[in-house]
């Protein structure tokens, strides 16, 4: 009577259940198994589980329960650990990445008599806990990286830029290696957004953006540093690398022609140029450095590279 009633409630569970003796051979299933493996009682009772679920990870599956006949002491395998262990088709009316069912194992030793019979696997659906726990993951990298990036360029925002100037520096610094900075301000872009409005003007910027972006190397770092300054950090370089960077970049630039309501926009732009060296103590220093080589190149008449003079902090 009461095994009838265990056996109708085991039935019942929205937990899947699995008994293995100690050859891992299936004993006994209940209901739920039976349906979301998709198989018959009768294909699947006296089988090895290697056999039924040959997806397992069988040298793995084999350990875990070898230590729990072993110990005697249960045992857990979470989904965030393996998605899950056994291909059970799971039926939420939502979309996962996965066809299968995420799961949560716990693994009993089965003692009756203080003799040990076997093993009691009870496997927890969390295909949404799953689920949503992914997309929440998803959210927080989107977040983390619109904290990064200018909503209009899609390069680094300021604050981003300058953390990773701050990184660069001090990793520059402690391995003794190059690292160049060049800052770029487009010139007379009042003038340009006076004749084709402030959308002409953000347009420009778009399109600046990406063919600077073109130009760059892999471990580059380029932010959107003001209104209409950028800055580049180059690691590893020299001041004469960083002097054939800027050079391309400003050509590139001036031969850019950018197309806006049946109109043709040109710019070009001033660039500074510095680089680490022994008097520099602090990242804030090369970016003063950099902001002196860019206002030269302003002054010496707009569209040119200038250098920043290593003594300029003395
Ligand atoms: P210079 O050659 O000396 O750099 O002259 P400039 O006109 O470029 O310099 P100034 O600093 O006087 O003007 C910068 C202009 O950039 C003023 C500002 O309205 C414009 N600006 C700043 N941010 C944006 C933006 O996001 N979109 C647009 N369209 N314009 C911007
Ligand atoms: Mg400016
Ligand atoms: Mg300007």
């Amino acid at each position: 009577m009461l095994d009838e009633f265990c056996l109708d409630i085991s039935n019942r569970l929205n937990t899947g259940i699995l008994f293995l003796d100690c050859d891992y051979n299936i004993i006994m299933w209940n209901r739920f198994l039976e349906v979301h493996a998709n198989k018959n009682d009768n294909d699947v009772i006296g089988k090895s589980v290697f056999s039924i679920f040959p997806e397992l990870p069988r040298k793995w599956f084999e350990r875990k329960l070898s230590s729990v006949i072993q110990l005697k002491t249960q045992s857990f395998c979470g989904w965030e650990q393996r998605h899950h262990l056994f291909e059970l088709f799971h039926s939420r009316p939502i979309t996962t990445d996965s066809h299968f069912m995420a799961q949560n194992c716990t693994f009993l030793p089965v003692e009756i008599s203080g003799e040990l019979e076997g093993i009691c696997i009870l496997i927890e659906d969390v295909t949404d806990v799953c689920h949503y726990q992914n997309q929440l993951n998803k959210a927080l990298e989107e977040l983390a990286l619109s904290n990064r990036i200018d909503g209009l360029t899609q390069t680094f925002n300021r604050k981003h830029w300058e953390e990773c100037l701050a990184k660069e520096f001090s990793r520059a610094r402690r391995h003794q290696h190059d690292l160049a900075l060049v800052m770029l301000d487009l010139d007379h872009f009042k003038l340009l957004n006076d004749t084709f409005g402030h959308q002409g003007g953000d347009l420009v910027l778009v399109e600046t953006a990406k063919a600077v972006t073109k130009l760059l190397r892999m471990g580059d770092l380029f932010g959107r540093y003001g209104g209409e300054e950028f800055a580049v950090i180059l690691p590893n370089t020299n001041l004469a690398g960083a002097e054939e960077v800027a050079e391309r970049i400003r050509q590139s630039i001036a031969k850019n022609t950018i197309r806006y309501q049946d109109r043709t926009i040109s710019v070009t732009a001033s660039i500074g140029v510095a680089t680490i060296d022994s008097i520099d103590t602090r990242y804030e220093d090369l970016i003063s450095n950099a902001d002196i080589a860019l206002y030269e190149a302003k002054a010496k008449g707009r569209n040119r590279v200038c250098l920043a003079k290593e003594t300029l902090l003395a």
